[in-house]
C-alpha cells in the first residue's frame, strides 16, 4: 500500500490557503491545490499497516489504502473508480467531511496521519477534469417508482443508487434548486455550489427527475405520495432549530444561523430571498454556537463586512492533544479551529448568555454573560453551574444563534402516522431503514437527528438497498464494506 517506506520519507503536507486578507474579499473557495508530484507523496505515506482502521473510520467505509496506492502510482482513473465504489460524492466529502479516517488512521498514532480527505478530493477532481465521470443510466429499467423527500446529501445518495438499481426515481425538494443544506447551508466559501450543479446534471442525465419548489405535505400530501409511488424515501432533514429562551430574545437583531446563512447563499447565487435584509456590514456581531454552524457564521459576517466578531462556546476550551479517555483509533473531542475562526474572530469558551438588552424600540444593543463551570459527579453527566460574579456585558449589533437542531419537522409524518423517537426523529433502524409504515423509510439526519454528510450519504446508501430488497426481494446495491474494487 503506498510506498513502503513513504511514512519515513515524506512529511504530511497539506493546501495552503489564500491569505485572509485576499480571500475575504469574496465568497469563492480559497484552497491552493498541491501538484500532482506532492499528491502522489502524500498517497505514498499510506503505510502496510495490516488493519486499515480508516476504513471503519470512515462512515462510508471507503477504501483507503486502495486508493492511496493506486494515487501514489498516478494510476488516477483507477483510484476514482475505487473511491466512487463506496462514495457518491467524493467531491463533497472531499472538502467538507471532518475526516474521522485521519483520526483512525495507523500512521496518526505517533505522526501527522495521511491526508485522506484531500487525496479524495484531488482524485475526484481529476476525474471530473478528464471526463471520466459519466452518467451511468440503469441497463434495464423495473416497474417501481420510487419518492425521495429531500435533495440534500441522503436523499442525492439513496436517489442515485435506486436509480441504479433500475426503479424510476422522482426527488421532491422544497426549495428553488436541489443540494439541502450543501447549498442553503454551507457557505460558498466551504464549496461553491457549482460542484453541486455539476453532479445534479450527471445525475438528471441518469434519469432522476428533480421536482423543485414542492414542500410535501403541504404542495402535495404524503398520502398522495404513498398512492402514486412503490416506496417512499424520507431524507428532510434535522430542521427545527434549537432557540435560546432567555429575556430579549425575541430583540430586532436576534437572529437565528439558518436565516442568515441561506440568505446570504441565494445573494451569492443571484436568486431572490424571502424576508427582511439580514447583513453584518458594519455591525459588532456575536455568534452564539462553537460548531460548523457557528463558524460558517463568522467566515459570512466576515465577509459581509462587520467590524468585529466574537464566537461564545458553552463548553470549555479542549485542547489540541487527544483528552484522557479518547484514545486512537475513536474521534477525539479536541479544540478544532476552522479557517473562519482564523479570519479574525475572538473565540470565548465556557460560556453562556443569560439575557439580551434592547432600546425603546426593541433593537438589540448588547448582552449579558456568566462564565460557566463544569461539574463532575462520578457516574453522572456533567452539570453546568454559573460562577458567581462573572456577569459581563457585551455591546453588539447582530446576534447570530447557531445552536443546533432539535429533531425533524412532523408534518410529513403526522400524515403518514409515523412514529418518532425520543429526539424527534422519525424512527428507522439502521438494521433496514424501515419505518413503522411499510413502503416508507427514512435516511440521514432526518432519522438520525444533526450529524455530518458522510453520514448522510452512507445512510442514503444503505437506505437505498433496503428499498430495493423491498421493492425486488433482494438487492445488489452495495452496502457498507462491501465497495466492489474494480478489475483493472
Ligand atoms: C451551516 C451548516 C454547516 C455544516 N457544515 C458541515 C460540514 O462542513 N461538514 C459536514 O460533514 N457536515 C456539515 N453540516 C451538517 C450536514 O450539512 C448535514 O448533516 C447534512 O446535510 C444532512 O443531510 P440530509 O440529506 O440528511 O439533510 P439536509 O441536507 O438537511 O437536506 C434535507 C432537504 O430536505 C428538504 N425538505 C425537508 N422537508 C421537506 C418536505 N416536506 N418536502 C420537500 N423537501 C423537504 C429540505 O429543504 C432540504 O433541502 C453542516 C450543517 C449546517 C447547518
Ligand atoms: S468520506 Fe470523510 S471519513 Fe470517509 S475517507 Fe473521506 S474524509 Fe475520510
Amino acid at each position: 500500500m503506498g510506498k513502503i517506506t513513504g511514512f519515513l520519507e515524506f512529511d504530511r503536507k497539506d493546501e495552503a490557503y489564500a491569505p485572509v486578507k485576499e480571500r475575504i474579499k469574496n465568497y469563492k473557495e480559497f484552497t491552493k491545490p498541491l501538484k500532482e508530484s506532492e499528491l502522489k507523496n502524500q498517497g505514498a505515506r499510506c503505510m502496510d499497516c495490516g488493519i486499515p482502521f480508516c476504513h471503519s473510520g470512515c462512515p462510508l467505509g471507503n477504501l483507503i489504502p486502495d486508493f492511496n496506492d493506486a494515487v501514489y502510482k498516478g494510476k488516477w482513473e483507477k483510484a476514482a473508480e475505487i473511491l466512487h465504489s463506496t462514495n457518491n460524492f467524493p467531491e463533497f466529502t472531499g472538502r467538507l467531511c471532518p475526516a474521522p479516517c485521519e483520526e483512525a488512521c495507523v500512521l496518526g498514532i505517533n505522526e501527522p496521519p495521511v491526508s485522506i480527505e484531500n487525496i479524495e478530493k484531488n482524485i475526484v477532481e481529476t476525474a471530473f477534469k478528464n471526463g471520466w465521470i459519466k452518467p451511468e443510466p440503469p441497463m434495464n429499467r423495473t416497474d417501481k417508482k420510487v419518492a425521495v423527500v429531500g435533495s440534500g446529501p441522503a436523499g442525492l445518495a439513496a436517489a442515485q443508487q435506486l436509480n441504479r438499481a433500475g426503479h424510476t426515481v422522482t426527488v421532491f425538494e422544497r426549495d428553488e434548486k436541489p443540494g439541502g443544506l450543501l447549498r442553503y447551508g454551507i457557505p460558498d466559501f466551504k464549496m461553491e455550489k457549482n460542484v453541486i450543479d455539476r453532479r445534479l446534471e450527471i445525475m438528471e442525465q441518469e434519469g432522476i427527475e428533480f421536482k423543485t419548489g414542492i414542500h410535501v405535505g403541504v404542495d402535495v400530501t404524503a398520502k398522495e405520495l404513498q398512492n402514486e409511488f412503490d416506496s417512499i424515501v424520507l431524507c428532510g432533514g434535522a430542521t427545527v432549530r434549537r432557540s435560546l429562551p432567555v429575556q430579549g430574545a425575541d430583540a430586532k437583531g436576534v437572529v437565528q444561523a439558518m436565516d442568515f446563512l441561506p440568505q446570504n447563499n441565494r445573494k451569492v447565487d443571484g436568486i431572490p430571498f424571502k424576508g427582511e435584509d439580514i447583513s453584518a456590514k458594519g455591525k459588532k456581531v456575536i455568534v452564539i454556537g462553537g460548531g460548523d454552524t457557528g463558524s460558517d457564521c463568522i467566515g459570512t459576517s466576515i465577509r459581509q463586512g462587520a467590524t468585529s466578531v466574537t464566537n461564545f462556546e458553552i463548553m470549555p476550551k479542549g485542547t489540541t492533544e487527544r483528552p484522557e479517555g479518547q484514545p486512537w483509533p475513536f474521534w477525539p473531542m479536541r479544540l478544532r479551529t476552522s479557517s473562519s475562526h482564523k479570519e479574525g474572530a475572538e473565540r470565548v469558551f465556557s460560556i453562556s448568555t443569560k439575557r439580551f438588552n434592547t432600546d425603546k424600540d426593541g433593537n438589540l444593543t448588547g448582552l449579558v454573560t456568566v462564565e460557566v463551570e463544569w461539574i463532575k459527579q462520578p457516574g453522572q453527566r456533567p452539570m453546568l453551574k454559573e460562577v458567581e460574579g462573572t456577569e459581563k456585558e457585551w455591546k453588539c449589533d447582530l446576534v447570530l444563534l447557531a445552536l443546533g437542531f432539535t429533531g425533524s419537522e412532523t408534518t410529513v409524518a403526522d400524515q403518514l402516522n409515523l412514529e418518532m423517537d425520543s429526539r424527534t426523529n422519525i424512527k428507522a433502524s439502521v438494521a433496514d431503514y424501515k419505518t413503522n409504515v411499510p413502503g416508507v423509510f427514512a435516511a440521514g439526519d432526518q432519522r438520525r437527528g444533526q450529524s455530518l454528510i458522510v453520514w448522510a450519504i452512507s445512510e442514503g446508501r444503505q437506505a437505498a438497498h433496503y428499498v430495493d430488497k423491498y421493492l425486488m426481494g433482494e438487492s445488489y446495491l452495495p452496502l457498507k464494506g462491501e465497495g466492489d474494487l474494480p478489475r483493472v
